[in-house]
């Protein structure tokens, strides 16, 4: 017997099922990560099929399946526009949903919590004036999830001998953690780190999705990209794979 639940969900992936029907990867606000099965989603004047596109949210009703879910009734709940009428905004957009793909399988205890840190991302994302604010939200995201998840660093004390960091945090992707000067020094593949880096991303990991901190004005665009590129580096080591993504080089930092 088919057993049926509802949930909010943002689609992530879309794969072709047959000439009609595709598969989509969600992340579902209820359950986690979901895989189902958009009966008819291909055909022209399918319903579902406009509101199928990688990075809507709707609100669903699903049969749970033993391999897909299937839905049988979907309600737009936001399409977050703007995020598709640049091409910035949806890479990162993207980049979110392919970092969610990765590192929340097996979440659903944290899906609530998971699931609006996303939601939240994408709208901040699609409301951005610019570059800066575009890549500010997607490394805040990436602080969010990795601490929700566990993978969290605590940039503001050594790993190692618990220490206050002073003036530099050295930083070492091998051992996922940061290091005091004193503690540092046996360890060659550390990353320097100043105080300034450290106390911005520390707010950022503190600080509520849709909360401003004083950074959102002060931090460059070059200064952001630094700490964009440092932390997909560590969430890279962590997942073992690197995302296939484009686009992260561009800015010459
Ligand atoms: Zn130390």
């Amino acid at each position: 017997m088919d057993k049926q639940y509802t949930t909010d969900a943002i689609n992530i992936k879309s794969y072709p099922l047959n000439d009609f029907d595709n598969i989509l990867l969600m992340y579902s606000k209820s359950a986690g990560l979901i895989k189902c099965i958009a009966k008819g989603a291909k055909k022209p004047k399918s319903k579902l099929g406009a509101r199928a596109q990688v990075l809507f949210a709707n609100k669903l009703m699903l049969n749970k399946g033993k391999t897909f879910d299937k839905i049988t009734q979907a309600q737009g709940l936001n399409t977050f526009s703007k995020l598709r009428e640049d091409f910035d905004k949806l890479s990162y957009g993207l980049y979110c949903a392919d970092f969610i793909s990765i590192f929340c399988a097996d979440t659903e205890e944290e899906a609530e919590i998971i699931y609006d840190i996303f939601y939240k991302t994408l709208e901040n994302i699609a409301n951005s004036k610019d570059k800066k604010e575009i890549l500010l939200q997607t490394l805040k995201f990436q602080l969010h999830i990795l601490e929700e998840l566990g993978w969290g660093i605590d940039f503001r004390t050594c790993s190692c001998c618990g220490a206050e960091i002073e003036e530099y945090s050295y930083f070492s992707n091998e051992e996922k953690g940061n290091f005091c000067t004193c503690c540092a020094k046996s360890n060659i593949k550390v990353q320097k780190i100043p105080k300034k880096l450290i106390e911005f991303l520390s707010t950022l990991k503190e600080v509520a999705m849709d909360e401003k901190t004083q950074y959102d004005e002060l931090a460059d665009l070059n200064t952001v990209n630094i700490c964009f590129q440092f932390i997909k580096k560590y969430s890279e080591k962590i997942s073992g794979r690197v995302q296939k993504f484009s686009d992260f080089n561009l800015i010459a930092s």
